[in-house]
């Protein structure tokens, strides 16, 4: 009794302590019609253990893409702010390298505890700030939660080499090295999975790490910094600023941070590659996608359809992994019509309705966007088979929402084929051989992933082993690696050398470092050795 009354306990000093990260990041922060516009709550920045207010006259309005009401601002950090970041992090750096990795291991496994026990709080986080429903936000947690997870096995993945006996009496061997302060900047469509991408990789290696979140979901990194501090993050370890392009430059720039991880959309991807490589940092950058499905005849009509239907469609299609553009070879051209009434069942509401499959998009100008590119595909020569762009949902008239639309008959040099649409909309193509589709799929210049449906394994193997896309499904739509893989998009879908976790991760985050040692025996008992001079011989 007095042990539950203890967890109990616990948990109720967490929830506090959580409370205190900034006044809303939790159960306080409301909708804004509950606020007068002066007690909207501001997003503190995180320095040095401490969660502040920013002193900056510079902030920038979050709202619920539900409602489009403000529920939040976040600073654009002064220069002074992010620069005290940093020389935190720096500070920082010697101390948690030298920490037992023992000990760094001990504080990913009380985080992986902390974010299981929170996963509800950060999802419903997620889903005020970011539209998608409650289901999709803690499948986001979950899958940043199995990178945690994966970094509790640094003590394995981090081991270097050995050679021994490379000559008489000399062994050579190498360790795997932090490489100081590294920073991560996010996108907005998984608020929590793609920080978890990154600052627990790095710093369970010894890295100490500068986040700037996305300016538009940047709750949940907030509550998930909190939880690591309460894991045992040593303050200055992890710190957090805000903004825009100041701060990505500002980041980029700086000569203390030696790693930058990027996920986000090409444009910024390709600026921050190129800038931070200009400055003599890693960049790893994980970018825009055009995911194709193609749907042989012979493959499952029951599992493709609605396999496809939850792919092109689930999380409002604001997925990177999404399956945005189906190719249907040969006979399968006929299950059209049952894709598009399987499409029209799905129910599009704000995130936190019970039922909803699908959530608004994350601003009026995202969905204004989408909108021109259904209505390009009209005027380029496509059919609308499936329009979502008149929607209303009941109560949420003020929302970003798009519903589910199906655009045939498309082509290859269309617009709304050429760019990566971000919402809920498939387009079609047809192809009468399962050559043309590979063809199709390899000249796109988007390589993150695509997925064959098919019964025949030869057609499987066919495909996979044709087609130039870092992640390939057959019979699974969405094929992301679980973590102890890496995350292998390629092509324009990447810039870097070293992908984001599994094997790969441990390595971006790390720098070798190489031992050559010669011990003789007789070194001990000699007075005076002779002198040998070295060469490039053996
Ligand atoms: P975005 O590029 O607009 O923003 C990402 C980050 O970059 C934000 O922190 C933002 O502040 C900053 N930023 C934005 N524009 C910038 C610019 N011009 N210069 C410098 N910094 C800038 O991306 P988004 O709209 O938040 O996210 C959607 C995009 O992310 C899509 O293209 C999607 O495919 C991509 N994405 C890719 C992956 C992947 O793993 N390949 C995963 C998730 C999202």
């Amino acid at each position: 009794m007095a042990a539950v009354a203890a967890v109990a306990a616990a948990g109720a000093a967490l929830r506090a302590r959580i409370l205190q990260v900034s006044s809303k990041v939790n159960s306080s922060w409301q909708p804004a019609s509950s606020f007068s516009s002066s007690s909207v709550p501001t997003v503190k920045l995180f320095i040095d253990g401490k969660f502040i207010e920013s002193k900056s006259d510079k902030w920038i309005d979050i709202h619920n893409p539900a409602t489009n009401e403000v529920i939040g601002r976040v600073p654009q950090s002064t220069k002074a702010e992010m620069d005290a970041a940093v020389s935190s992090c720096k500070r920082t750096f010697p101390a948690w390298a030298d920490t037992s990795i023992l000990s760094r291991q001990q504080v990913l496994l009380r985080y992986q505890q902390l974010i299981k026990e929170n996963l509800k709080e950060i999802a419903r986080l997620i889903t005020l700030e970011q539209g998608k429903t409650l289901a999709d936000a803690e499948g986001d947690v979950f899958r940043g939660l199995q990178v945690v997870e994966h970094a509790c096995s640094v003590t394995s993945l981090i081991l270097g080499e050995t050679m021994p006996s490379i000559t008489k009496d000399m062994d050579l061997y190498s360790y795997r090295l932090p490489l100081g302060v590294c920073a991560g900047i996010t996108p907005f469509n998984f608020p929590a999975m793609i920080p978890l991408w990154m600052f627990p990789m790095a710093m369970v290696c010894g890295n100490t790490f500068l986040m700037k979140p996305s300016e538009r979901v940047p709750g949940a990194t907030m509550l998930l910094a909190k939880l690591f501090q309460d894991a045992g993050a040593p303050d200055g370890t992890l710190n957090i600023i805000h903004g825009q392009h100041g701060a990505v430059n500002f980041i980029c720039d700086h000569p203390d941070i030696k790693a930058i991880s990027f996920v986000g959309s090409n444009q910024a991807g390709e600026y921050i590659f190129e800038r931070g490589s200009r400055h003599g940092k890693r960049v790893q950058a994980n970018m825009g996608a055009k995911n194709h499905g193609v749907v042989m005849p012979d493959a499952n009509k029951e599992n493709t359809l609605n396999q496809l239907v939850g792919a092109a469609f689930g999380a409002a299609g604001q997925r990177c992994m999404a399956l945005s553009t189906a190719i249907l070879v040969g006979e399968a051209k006929k299950w059209l019509p049952e894709l598009v009434e399987r499409a029209k069942k799905l129910r599009v509401n704000a995130g936190d309705q019970p039922g909803a499959d699908l959530g608004p998009l994350i601003t009026p100008e995202a969905k204004e966007r989408v909108c021109n590119l259904i209505d390009s595909g009209t005027k380029e020569g496509a059919s609308i088979l499936l329009d979502g762009r008149s929607i209303k949902v009941k109560g949420y008239e003020n929302g970003n929402f798009v519903g589910p639309t199906i655009i045939s008959n498309v082509k290859p040099n269309m617009t709304c084929y050429k760019e990566e649409i971000f919402g809920p909309v498939l387009v079609v193509l047809e192809t009468d051989t399962l050559d043309e589709a590979i063809k199709i799929v390899n000249d796109n210049p988007y390589g993150n992933g695509t997925a064959i449906f098919t019964t025949n394994g030869a057609t499987a193997r066919k495909y996979s082993h044709l087609v130039d896309v870092g992640q390939v499904g057959v019979n699974v739509p969405i094929p992301v690696p679980l973590p102890m893989f890496s995350f292998t998009g390629s092509r324009a879908s990447f810039r870097g050398d070293t992908n984001f976790y599994g094997k790969q991760g441990i390595q971006f985050y790390t720098q070798l470092k190489t031992i050559t040692s010669q011990w003789k025996e007789e070194d001990a008992s000699l007075s005076s050795p002779a002198v040998v001079m070295p060469t490039m011989g053996r």
